[in-house]
């Protein structure tokens, strides 16, 4: 394993620990310190095996690497990676499915109760001591009310499973996911219209594809409740972000979390940012402590065994194919 490189593309919190955990293997590694859109090609030259979170890597950059073997995506989506072009060459794309569920699902419950509770209102009024305008922030109940989760997959029944101590009714709406799997979670199959209609809170949790893009646009804002809430913490594109900026601003949506941008990372001059109605993140809704430490250990596993000549896990080719 002497001569072996591994380039880490971007310096993720877990970072050292991935560095020591390879070094141990007796693996070289080189880590970027700073984000980078795009891998810079010449990084990828001479490396065995990359690690890379957000950062893009272009289909002529993998078309130049001599001894690449694999792509271990610190994460799930892999729309970041040329799967196609690298299935072509051989190399292994892998991601970690499943492994930040539940760190997901534990954000959107947060996100939910932060914006019907005021959290971030309510803090402000405390820092500047403005006691006699207490009774302007009134907040609401979860308990009760109606939340619907759009794609059923991993999150969308982790978020379902936290939900029930709430005494919510679930509306479920994901075609690909038949009746008695939704029923275990004591929620309702329903349309994508009707889920809109009725519910107070809608979270998104669908994968973006051609189908999901846009989703979530001025008809569907439209058809919402003017009280009702929008958490996303799936993919930017699944909603149209301008028609949930008009939404917003005219206050025919009460507010939304907003995890995940159409543009990433997010221009400054995106007008979201400035709502006050828009609670935001920088895509981070996965980022626990717990999240990181499990998927340093997976990504450094996942390499050392093609590195050692094994089949990785997890090898996302298909997705493409
Ligand atoms: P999953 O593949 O387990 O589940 C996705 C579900 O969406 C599936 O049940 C599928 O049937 C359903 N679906 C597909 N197309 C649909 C459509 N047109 N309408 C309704 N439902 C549809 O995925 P997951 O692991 O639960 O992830 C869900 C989303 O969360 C993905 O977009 C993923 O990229 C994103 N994610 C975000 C973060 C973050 O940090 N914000 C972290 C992890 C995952």
């Amino acid at each position: 394993m002497k001569s072996m490189k591994v380039y880490i593309t971007e310096p993720l919190p877990m970072a050292e620990e991935m560095v020591r955990l390879l070094n141990e293997a007796g693996v070289e590694v080189r880590v970027s310190r700073i984000f980078h859109e795009y891998v810079p090609e010449e990084e990828l030259l001479e490396v065995d095996g990359v690690i890379v979170a957000d950062s893009r890597i272009t289909p002529e950059s993998v078309k130049k690497a001599r001894r690449l073997k694999i792509i271990q995506k610190f994460g799930v989506g892999v729309d970041i990676i040329p799967v196609k072009t690298c299935k072509e060459k051989g190399i292994y794309v892998c991601n970690i499915p499943g492994i930040n569920s539940l760190d997901v699902a534990e954000f959107t419950l947060a996100a939910i109760l932060s914006l019907l509770h005021r959290i971030r209102e309510r803090d402000s009024l405390a820092r500047k001591a403005r006691w006699n305008e207490r009774p302007r922030s009134l907040s609401e109940r979860l308990t009760g009310k109606v939340v619907g989760i759009i794609g059923f997959g991993r999150i969308g029944r982790h978020v379902a499973r936290l939900l029930q101590p709430f005494n919510v009714r679930i509306l479920v709406y994901d075609p690909y996911v038949n009746e008695a799997a939704i029923k275990i979670y004591k929620a309702e199959k329903v349309d994508l219209d009707y889920l809109l209609r009725k519910s107070d809170v809608v979270t998104l949790h669908v994968p973006l594809t051609e189908e999901t893009r846009h989703m979530i646009g001025q008809r569907e804002l439209n058809l919402m409740k003017h009280s009702a809430i929008l958490i996303n913490t799936s993919r930017g594109a699944v909603v149209d972000e301008r028609a949930l900026y008009k939404a917003l601003k005219a206050g025919r949506l009460k507010a939304a979390h907003i995890d995940v941008w159409s543009v990433e990372p997010v221009p400054a001059n995106n007008p979201l940012l400035k709502l006050h109605n828009a609670q935001l993140s920088l895509h981070q809704a996965s980022w626990t402590v717990d999240f990181f430490r499990e998927a340093a250990r997976f990504c450094v596993d996942n390499v050392l065994r093609v590195l050692r000549g094994s089949r990785p896990l997890n090898i996302v080719w298909a997705y493409e194919a």
